[in-house]
């Protein structure tokens, strides 16, 4: 049976998509299971699996789009769904690595406005070169580029919070994240490493 949603630490996440546009040496992707679920899908589930999957959703805390793959490869449904969630009075989060309008082939962070509450894009590293290393994208140039313009993309949309996130690991440099989240007006989210079977 698919996983379509799971819980960790009180808020229900989504597993939209396994596909990715990054192959990162650090995805829990490379893991059978993260947290305990099998995220690896058979098929992609619709609008309705995710709804009978998830259930009552008024205790949690957060809904967040983010699974094994990056949510934007289903946007037409991601937006389906958060709007859902928000017109129960959810707050609603997408986990992404930035490479949205690529994946779909326009600009998508307009249709996010009414679907979500917070955009937070996976920064990772502090210049191209280090993100290509540990990123793998499947784009040979500008994917870094990409996500930075997807973020002010959706920086300038009013409706929604945008932020760039990375791990606090010693291979990050946060002061030159931070300058690269400072140089597009975007805040900067430092998360805690926490590694989860
Ligand atoms: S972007 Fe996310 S889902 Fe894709 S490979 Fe990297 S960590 Fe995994």
């Amino acid at each position: 049976m698919d996983t379509y949603t799971y819980i960790i630490d009180n808020n229900l996440y989504i597993n939209l998509t396994n596909k990715c546009s990054n192959r990162c040496v650090f995805c829990v992707r490379n893991k059978d299971t993260y947290g305990g679920y099998p995220l690896w899908l058979k098929s992609e589930p619709t609008f309705e699996d995710v709804v009978k999957s998830a259930g009552d959703v008024s205790s949690y805390n957060e809904i967040v789009f983010c699974g094994y793959g990056e949510p934007t490869y289903r946007v037409d449904t991601l937006v389906e769904l958060g709007k859902h969630y928000r017109t129960l009075g959810k707050l609603v989060r997408i986990n992404t690595n930035g490479h949205g309008n690529e994946i779909n082939g326009k600009n998508i962070a307009p249709l996010l406005a009414g679907a979500v509450d917070i955009v937070s894009i996976s920064l990772n590293q502090s210049d191209s070169e280090k993100y290509d290393a540990i990123c793998k994208p499947i784009y040979k140039v500008g994917a870094f580029e990409m996500l930075l313009n997807f973020a002010t993309a959706c920086k300038n949309q009013s409706e929604f919070t945008t932020q760039l996130s990375i791990v606090d690991v010693p291979d990050v440099d946060i002061t030159a994240c931070q300058k690269v989240a400072d140089s597009i007006g975007v805040a900067l989210k430092v998360r805690e490493y926490i590694d989860i079977d």
